[in-house]
This record gives C-alpha cells, sequence and structure tokens, in this order.
C-alpha cells in the first residue's frame, strides 16, 4: 500500500518534506514543502529548472516535476520535524529517461522481468576535515598505519556514534564502525538490502554524514583522492542475487568454487566484460583516476586496484569473494553516483547472465608486488577521458544504461574533462618553462 504522506507526517509531527531528486553528477537538489502542501506534491510533483541542475536540459525545458517515492521516506533523525523522500524526476507526464534513479528503476524491473532481485551493500568512505576542506581535522591523527586506530576513533567517537545511533534508530542494522587506512578518514557498515534501497540509504548516508559533521563544527568529503599520498575514499560494492520473493541466493552453491554459482561467475563475467566503460560510472571524476592506478601510499597499500582481476579473500584485486555467496567490487570511490553504481552493476552483470560470460581465472597474486606478472590483465583506464571514451565504444552497456542517459552523461562529463583539460597548471610550468 501507498503510504499517504500527509497522513504519515500528522502521525510523527513532521512540519517539513525535503523532496530529493540526484542529478547526473550525483548532487542531491531538493525542495523543502511544508506538510500543508504534501498531498498535491506527492500526486504532482515537486516543480524545478531542469537547467538549472545536471539532466543535460536548455532553459526551454518545460517544468522538471520531482515525483516523492513514498515508500523512500525518512524522518530525519536530526531534526525530527522534517523528513526526506527520494523522488523520480517527470517531464510532461513522462519519466526522465536520463535520471539516475529512473535509469536504476528500468534496470530493477528488468531484472526483476527475469526473476532476479539483486542486493548490494556499499561501503562509503569518507574523511572527517577542517571546514575549509584544507586538512584532516584532528591533529593528532598522524600515524603511519592508522587503519584501526584506536584512539583516533574514540577522539571522533561523537560524530560516528551520533551517526550509528541514528542507523540504529532507522533500523538498518549497522554493525561495525572503524578509522580507515588513512588519517582522517573513517567507514561505517550497514546490512546490504535490495539494490534501489542501498541507493537510496546510500544518498541518504552521505546527506547525514555531511550533516552531522557540520553539526560538530567538521566538514566530511567523500571525495575519492583528498590528500595526496594517503588511501583514497572508496565505495565498495558487495552484491548477491536472490530469487524473486528474495529467499535463495541465486549466487551460493557451496560446492563450487569459492562458493560462487555459475549465475554468480557469469554475472561476474559481465562486470569483467564491461570494466573499463563500467569505470566511467564508477569512478566518475578527474580526481577519481588519482585513487586508481595511483602510487604506494604512506600507510604501504592503496586498496584500490589497477587492472581487470578477480580473486577470492585477496584485497588488491578489482574483485573480491570474500566469502560464500556474493563478490566484491573494489573500483567504485566515493564520488560515485549512489544510483548510477546500482544501475551499471546490474546492466554489466545481466548481459553477463545473457552471454554466459566467462571471468576468466581467479587470480591470487599479491597485484600490488607481484602485479606485473598478471600479463594477462586488461588495464583500468587511466584517466577520466579513457574510461568516458571506453563507455562511448561499449555500445552494449551504453544500450542498456539507455540511450538518452549515455548521451546526456558523455556530453556533461566530456565538457568535465575539456574544463579541465584546458586549466592551467603549475605541473606544466615547472616541467615546461626551460625547454
Ligand atoms: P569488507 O571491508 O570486508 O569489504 P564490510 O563489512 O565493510 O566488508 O562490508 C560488507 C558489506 O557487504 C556490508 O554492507 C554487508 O551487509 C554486505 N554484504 C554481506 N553479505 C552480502 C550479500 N550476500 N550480498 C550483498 N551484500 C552483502
Ligand atoms: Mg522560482
Ligand atoms: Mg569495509
Ligand atoms: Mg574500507
Ligand atoms: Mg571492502
Amino acid at each position: 500500500m501507498t503510504i499517504d504522506l500527509e497522513a504519515w507526517a500528522k502521525e510523527r509531527a513532521v512540519k517539513y518534506f525535503m523532496i530529493s531528486y540526484t542529478d547526473l553528477f550525483g548532487a542531491q537538489r531538493a525542495k523543502l514543502v511544508p506538510t500543508a502542501a504534501i498531498r498535491a506534491m506527492q500526486e504532482e510533483g515537486a516543480g524545478f529548472a531542469g537547467f538549472a541542475t545536471w539532466l543535460d536540459m536548455t532553459p526551454a525545458h518545460p517544468d522538471l516535476f520531482a515525483v516523492p517515492d513514498p515508500s523512500s521516506v525518512i524522518q530525519l533523525p536530526w531534526k525530527k520535524e522534517t523528513a526526506w523522500v527520494a523522488a523520480d524526476c517527470m517531464m510532461e507526464g513522462q519519466l526522465v529517461a536520463q535520471a539516475p534513479r529512473v535509469t536504476l528503476k528500468r534496470l530493477v524491473s528488468e531484472a526483476a522481468a527475469q526473476g532476479l532481485r539483486v542486493k548490494t551493500g556499499v561501503e562509503a568512505e569518507f574523511f572527517l576535515i577542517t571546514p575549509d576542506g584544507l586538512s584532516i581535522s584532528d591533529a593528532a591523527d598522524t600515524a603511519e598505519k592508522p587503519c584501526y586506530d584506536q584512539q583516533a576513533l574514540l577522539r571522533r567517537y561523537d560524530v560516528i556514534a551520533e551517526i550509528c545511533d541514528y542507523m540504529l534508530e532507522m533500523g538498518w542494522k549497522p554493525y561495525q564502525n572503524d578509522h580507515e587506512d588513512a588519517n582522517g578518514q573513517f567507514e561505517m557498515n550497514w546490512e546490504f538490502d535490495d539494490a534501489l534501497a542501498t541507493a537510496d540509504k546510500h544518498s541518504f548516508f552521505k546527506f547525514m554524514v555531511k550533516s552531522v559533521a557540520e553539526k560538530h563544527g567538521l566538514k566530511a568529503t567523500f571525495m575519492p583522492k583528498p590528500f595526496k599520498g594517503l588511501t583514497g575514499n572508496g565505495c565498495h560494492c558487495h552484491i548477491s542475487v536472490w530469487n524473486e520473493d528474495g529467499s535463495q541466493n541465486a549466487f551460493a552453491d557451496p560446492s563450487a568454487e569459492l562458493g560462487l554459482s555459475q549465475q554468480g561467475k557469469c554475472f561476474l563475467g559481465g562486470i569483467m566484460d564491461h570494466a573499463t566503460a563500467l569505470a566511467a560510472i564508477t569512478n566518475p571524476t578527474v580526481n577519481s583516476y588519482k585513487r586508481i592506478n595511483a602510487p604506494r601510499t604512506t600507510s604501504g597499500a592503496t586498496w584500490s586496484p589497477n587492472t581487470v582481476t578477480w580473486t577470492g579473500n585477496n584485497r588488491t584485486h578489482m574483485v573480491r569473494v570474500p566469502g560464500p555467496g556474493r563478490f566484491e567490487l573494489r573500483l567504485p570511490d566515493g564520488a560515485v553516483n549512489p544510483y548510477l553504481l546500482q544501475a551499471v552493476i546490474i546492466a554489466a552483470g545481466l548481459n553477463g547472465l545473457a552471454n554466459r560470460s566467462d571471468p576468466g581465472p581467479c587470480s591470487n597474486l599479491d597485484m600490488y608486488a607481484e602485479g606485473h606478472l598478471a600479463t594477462h590483465a586488461k588495464r583500468l583506464p587511466l584517466n577520466l577521458l579513457d574510461a568516458l571514451r571506453a563507455y562511448d565504444d561499449d555500445a552494449v552497456l551504453k544500450a542498456s544504461l539507455g540511450e538518452e542517459f549515455s548521451k546526456a552523461y558523455l556530453k556533461l562529463k566530456n565538457r568535465e574533462w575539456y574544463a579541465y583539460a584546458s586549466h592551467f597548471t603549475e605541473w606544466e610550468r615547472a616541467n615546461t618553462l626551460d625547454i
């Protein structure tokens, strides 16, 4: 049954709704709507000028309407008189095909039409930094190997525990929080869910972490590589595929290699086949390529992949099978659009199932020490332009994510690349002045 937002608000003394949609660059855009006006907005949506956000629209386009999906509504745990609700973009009564949440919903239905339910969990790493964005916020957080640093974690207890309390309250089943491998970096884990629910939670998590950090006089960043020489912000995604009612994990097969079923291998094969192209989505910024293909960090490892390879429980490859019945894609970074992350995984995975793709041999190399021995392995793109070109060359992936989406995404992201390429840098002056 569809939730009636007005009644829902009255039961909880909610005064305002943030009707929120995510654009192609992953920015969340919202209107704050008083409960007195929510009835009409639930039907018709809140109006926006699409051109004012990253959706590849012109100023002449008609109004964009963000229609709330009531199943996603959350009362803000830190501002109880306000609620957040994810919205789907519509224009002139039609879904906007290139809008990320619309794209994901379409792929979720394609999987459902095959009796499949994709379930995922994300690990959205972040740094707590100073409000000016220039340095990490804890001057005492200087260890060479800061991962799991107990003192540094406890110095940020007020922020981390507040966020974790909220996740408990929302019923997300969080189970651990830690200091990660870079100074100033943290990770908080909650239980996996259906791909669309995970995407909504991932979006809300970013909003919540930033809001709580601000409340404590700090700033949170998910930027892929905010500090040179320190481990970057990954956003690993764990994936399994279930039957329609969610009772059977189709990736689990105790008799198979690493406990990953034939279906799981084919889905993984699709990810491997399309990896260089899907990096355009999972690693969507110029800065993303400072995380993958990176030199060794001060902690000793980047924890991010360089090649299109997969393995068992070994953290030096693009894909890791940490245990039976699932695999982990370690490629995505903190800049990834939560909806497009899920969408591209389903798109590539369904193609793998359709083609019965073979992921190739499982590699047991330590890629940081012995990567040169993986002579068969494809390299990941070296920069955003490489990735965008690989995406543009991948007709299958482009079609699966939707021609309108792909056209809009490539256009805006190529523009971003050219803006970057035309930026004059100190590096070129230092290296070219005396030529
Ligand atoms: P690690 O750091 O070892 O990669 P984490 O514990 O940080 O692992 O994150 C694991 C994520 O994978 C969590 O979100 C968890 O709920 C999720 N997960 C566990 N089992 C499955 C599964 N079968 N399918 C999808 N996600 C899963
Ligand atoms: Mg106006
Ligand atoms: Mg983790
Ligand atoms: Mg981590
Ligand atoms: Mg991980």
